[in-house]
C-alpha cells in the first residue's frame, strides 16, 4: 500500500461504496465554529441550556433570543472546497451519499444530492400545533424586528420551533442513515468529534472507515486510516488525485 495518505483515501473509495459522515468540522472553513474546538461554541454557551427542548418549554423567550443570535445569520455563510468536493465525489458516482450532523444546509448548497441531515437544518421552522412550516429567516425577524418574544404561526397564531434536532427531541432520520451506511459498508467521517450519540454508532454500521479530522477521535482505533487534517484541502488533494478538480 501507499505510504500517501491522499493515494491511500484514493484506493478507498476506488475499492468499492463510500458514504460520508460529516460534522462541524467540514464546515469551520466556511466561517461557522464548531462545538469543541479552541474558540467553539462550548467555550462560550451550554449547548443543553440553549439548544433543548427543556429550555424551549420552560422560557421560550430565551431560547428564541439565544437561537435567533446564534443561527439569524445562517444564510449568509456559503460552502467551502470540503463541501464542494463531497458534491464533485458524488456526482463521479465514488460516494453514495452523505449524512451530516450539521444543520447549516451547505452540503445541499454545494451541489451534493443524496444528503441525510441528522439533526435538522436552518432552512424553516415548524408551528408547534398545526402542519405549517415558514422561512427560518421569517421566524428570526419577527423576534428581531418584530419584538416578539418568540415567533407565531401565520395560520394559527402558536408558538414555532425550529426544524433542529433539540436536545430531548427523538432522531428521526438515524433509521435512513443507518441503511443508508450499512449498505454501503465504507464510511469516510469528514470534521466530526465523533462524541454525539446516537451518530458516532454510524461508525459500527460501517465495515470499514477512514477518518480525516484535526483532532483525534475515540473511534480511531476503529479506522483503517486516520488523517489529522484539514478537510477542504484533504478533500481537494483527493478529487484532484481522482482527476475531478473543481
Ligand atoms: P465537534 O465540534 O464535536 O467536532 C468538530 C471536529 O472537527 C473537532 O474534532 C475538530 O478537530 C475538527 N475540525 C475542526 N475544523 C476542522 C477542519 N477544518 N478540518 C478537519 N477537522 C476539523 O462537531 P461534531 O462532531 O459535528 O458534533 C457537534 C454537534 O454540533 C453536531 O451534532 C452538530 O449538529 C452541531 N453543530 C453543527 C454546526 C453546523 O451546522 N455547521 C456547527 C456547530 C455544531
Amino acid at each position: 500500500m501507499s505510504s500517501d495518505p491522499i493515494a491511500q483515501l484514493a484506493d478507498f473509495l476506488a475499492a468499492g461504496p463510500v458514504v460520508a459522515l460529516t460534522g462541524a468540522g467540514i464546515s469551520t472553513e466556511s466561517g461557522i465554529p464548531d462545538f469543541r474546538s479552541p474558540g467553539g461554541l462550548y467555550e462560550r454557551m451550554d449547548p443543553m441550556e440553549y439548544l433543548s427542548t427543556a429550555a424551549l418549554e420552560r422560557t421560550p423567550e430565551k431560547f428564541w433570543r439565544g437561537f435567533a443570535g446564534l443561527y439569524g445569520q445562517a444564510g449568509d455563510y456559503a460552502p467551502n472546497r470540503g463541501h464542494r468536493a463531497l458534491a464533485r465525489l458524488e456526482a463521479a458516482g465514488r460516494l453514495r451519499g452523505v449524512v451530516t450532523q450539521n444543520i447549516d444546509g451547505l452540503h445541499q448548497r454545494a451541489g451534493s444530492r443524496q444528503v441525510v441531515e441528522l439533526h435538522g437544518h436552518l432552512r424553516t421552522v415548524r408551528c408547534m400545533r398545526c402542519p405549517v412550516r415558514t422561512p427560518l429567516a421569517e421566524a428570526v425577524a419577527q423576534v428581531a424586528e418584530a419584538d416578539r418574544p418568540w415567533p407565531r404561526c401565520p395560520a394559527c397564531e402558536a408558538m414555532q420551533r425550529p426544524d433542529v434536532v433539540l436536545f430531548g427531541d427523538m432522531l428521526e432520520a438515524f433509521e435512513e442513515a443507518r441503511r443508508l451506511v450499512a449498505g454501503a459498508g465504507r464510511l469516510l467521517v469528514v470534521g466530526s468529534s465523533l462524541s454525539v450519540s446516537p451518530a458516532n454508532g454510524l461508525v459500527l454500521e460501517a465495515r470499514e472507515t477512514v477518518i480525516v479530522n484535526r483532532d483525534p477521535t475515540d473511534f480511531d482505533r476503529l479506522a483503517r486510516l486516520c488523517l489529522r487534517a484539514g478537510a477542504g484541502e484533504t478533500l481537494e488533494a483527493l478529487c484532484g488525485r481522482l482527476g475531478l478538480e473543481g
